[in-house]
């Protein structure tokens, strides 16, 4: 038996803490924030309940394994996505590639030979990357299902590195350049799906998982969240909460244990389930036992953008939301606007961005007081936008994001009109406060940067290590994969547990 530490108990710390502990090792996560959950966690507001970080997963597979695994896979209930995309050249709902195209070509009729070359290149990769974006990943299994599972890479894996070979570094600007005329509403679109300037994997990616595979919590993530920490403990695992910890202890290059509120905890083995570069720029006590080049390349690495987010408490009851939303997310973009998110310096930046609709209460009636609704307004903001959003002036900061907030609300009344006056709470997240409540680097949503000319993990095949440096310390968390996501983090979780003998 092994006396594992976790910092950190988002998804990878608590699918890590459940394996681990199922294996009968001695077991505790520290976690720095109130609740369990990280970006998979909620919170309640005047009877209104919002996610805290994302509002669903993909790759029902990885989560349906891990749930079965764990034993908890009949107390977590999910729902398909209903999206709706809005711009002023169409309006469409759609629940599969074939109807999203659709769309798009009715959208769009001057454009059709053009969209004929974008989706040839699409239908490529959303073909190679189905029979292993969808379901569970070989390092969930031992043995010949190990063998099974990794049938699929097998088959497709020569023309999924072909593609990745064929389209290296080009950008979704690169790639939708190639076909449409940049500045056009119609290159917007594709250059605004997903996160900016990603890489063809991560645009397969984000085809397969819009339009099949996106799946909310019913009863909302935190509830996930405690599901996780409710078996862990079941099963003998300790899990402190508010208890942040300050230090990874290391001895001759090997973790020893943590320091967490003055106190020493010894551990065998430390796993890392929170933000990568705190962990080897701030946590480690002893910076020495990594190379320096290596420091150096944590410390320039770019993380993935921020949001913003509004959380509005609504007096209507949700027949009345629905007439608007007819859905449960509705994505609007203008596409009348270039938009940079390596600038932080366009002030009009939220007055021109897509933004999300998203309400909980239609996916979940319980999710708000009786007879009334819910609604998130959510907004990608450019990293260290306006003086990293004036955080040294706490009034100035206070301003912008009540500007911020109030300009998004404006927006959203072209397609919930009278929202203003339904508001009977709300409040906003910026980066910073994403930041602060689950120490992800400038409140990088997911990871690295999806950039494929900002790799950390650099080299042709996207591989995934939890060995680091520092001789039993290993990486739990999403920071394993670049573009980070329940998927990776589930992953990491998965081959530190067998790591550990
Ligand atoms: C708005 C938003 C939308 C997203 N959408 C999606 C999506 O659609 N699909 C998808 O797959 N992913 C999405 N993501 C990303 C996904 O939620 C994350 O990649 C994943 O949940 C990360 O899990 P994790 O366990 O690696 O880390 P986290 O969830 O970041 O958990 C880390 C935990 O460590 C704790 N911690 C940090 N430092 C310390 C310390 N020193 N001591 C103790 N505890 C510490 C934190 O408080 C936190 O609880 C989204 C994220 C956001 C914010």
């Amino acid at each position: 038996m092994k006396n594992v530490v976790i910092v950190g108990s988002g998804t990878g710390g608590l699918t890590a803490g459940n394996l681990l502990v199922k294996k009968g090792h001695k077991v505790t996560i520290f976690e720095s924030h109130s609740a369990p959950g990280g970006y998979t966690a909620g919170f309640w507001k005047k009877g209104f309940y919002f996610e805290s970080g994302t509002l669903g997963y993909e790759s029902s597979g990885v989560m349906n394994k891990t749930l079965e695994d764990i034993g908890v896979a009949d107390q977590v209930r999910r729902v398909r996505k209903k999206d709706r995309w809005i711009s002023p050249q169409s309006d469409f709902a759609f629940d599969s590639l074939d109807a999203f195209k659709q769309a798009v070509y009715a959208g769009f009729p001057e454009s059709r030979a053009a969209l004929d070359g974008y989706f040839a290149g699409i239908d490529k990769i959303y073909a190679v990357m189905e029979p292993f974006v969808v379901g569970p990943v070989p390092m969930q299994f031992r043995g010949f299902a190990a063998f099974k599972a990794m049938l699929p890479y097998i088959t497709g894996g020569r023309k999924f590195f072909q593609i990745l070979k064929k389209y290296k570094d080009k950008t979704s600007e690169d790639i939708a350049g190639e076909f449409f005329a940049p500045g056009t509403p119609i290159y917007r679109i594709f250059c605004e799906i997903g996160y900016p300037k990603m890489g063809i994997d991560s645009l397969g990616g984000f085809f397969l998982s819009v339009t099949k595979d996106y799946w909310h919590v019913a009863d909302g993530m935190q509830q996930l969240a405690n599901v996780l920490a409710g078996k862990f403990k079941e099963r003998g695992g300790t899990l402190y909460l508010r208890a942040p910890v300050d230090k990874i202890l290391t001895a001759r290059g090997t973790a020893v244990g943590v320091e967490s509120g003055g106190r020493r905890f010894e551990a065998d083995v430390v796993i890392s389930a929170c933000d990568y570069k705190n962990t080897f720029l701030k946590l480690l006590d002893d910076p020495m036992s990594v190379p320096a080049a290596q420091l150096e390349k944590i410390r320039k690495a770019e993380v993935s953008q921020g949001i913003f987010t509004v959380y509005l408490g609504l007096a209507w009851p949700n027949a009345e939301l629905e007439k608007h939303l007819k859905a449960y997310t509705v994505n609007y973009s203008p596409l009348a606007y270039d938009l940079d998110f390596d600038n932080p310096n366009d002030a009009d930046h939220f007055q021109k961005c897509g933004f999300s609709l998203h309400s909980l209460s239609l996916i979940n009636p319980k999710l708000a007081p009786d007879g009334k609704s819910s609604l998130m307004i959510l907004a990608m903001s450019p990293t260290h936008w306006q003086d990293n959003w004036r955080k040294d002036d706490r009034e100035a900061y206070k301003a912008l994001k009540e500007r911020v907030k109030s300009d998004l609300i404006g927006r959203a009344e072209a397609i919930v009109p009278g929202l203003r006056s339904a508001i009977e709470y709300q409040d906003a997240a910026t980066p910073l406060t994403y930041e602060r409540y689950t120490k992800n680097t400038d409140g990088a949503t997911s990871a690295w940067s999806w950039n494929p000319r900002k790799k950390f993990y650099t080299g042709g095949i996207p591989k995934m290590t939890v060995a680091t440096p520092v001789r039993n310390l290993l990486i739990g968390s999403c920071w394993v994969g670049q573009i980070g996501g329940i998927p990776n983090a589930i992953a990491a979780a998965y081959l530190c547990a067998k790591k550990i003998k």
